[in-house]
């Protein structure tokens, strides 16, 4: 297979994204992103962010929310959603590999993949509260 080589602006972005921890929104990026490309637009940002998750290299979080948040970790992981500061986080705990085939084999259903959220307070909202 032929290894596409990346653009400076993906390349960017992928660096941007790889290099925090806090699940940002793309306006967020733009902001990072603009400081080494200044006369990047928002929409070239979204047109990269959408090819980099078509093509496996980050995922994207949506949270019931009306904007996506993206995340630099394209691995399937568990994420915590803190209800105060609604800040986002990395849970460190194993993805529960059972459950598709647990729902394929107790439903009519074939499934592949699933998605866990978790939401409450983070520890700096738990300690204002
Ligand atoms: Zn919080
Ligand atoms: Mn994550």
């Amino acid at each position: 297979m032929v290894k596409h080589r990346l653009s400076k602006q993906r390349k960017v972005i992928l660096e941007v994204l790889r290099n925090t921890k806090a699940h940002p929104t793309a306006d967020w990026i733009y902001e990072q992103v603009k400081k080494e490309i200044p006369n990047i637009s928002l929409g070239t940002i979204y047109r990269n962010l959408n090819l980099l998750y078509e093509r496996g290299e980050i995922s994207v979080l949506n949270f019931g929310s009306s904007y996506s948040r993206f995340d630099g970790n394209p691995e399937h992981h568990y994420h915590f959603k803190c209800k105060n500061c609604e800040n986002i986080f990395d849970l460190d705990i194993p993805v529960n590999e059972n459950i598709n085939q647990a729902i394929t084999d107790k439903t009519p259903y074939l499934v592949d993949s699933h998605r866990i959220e978790f939401y409450g307070l983070c520890p700096q909202c738990q300690k204002k509260s």
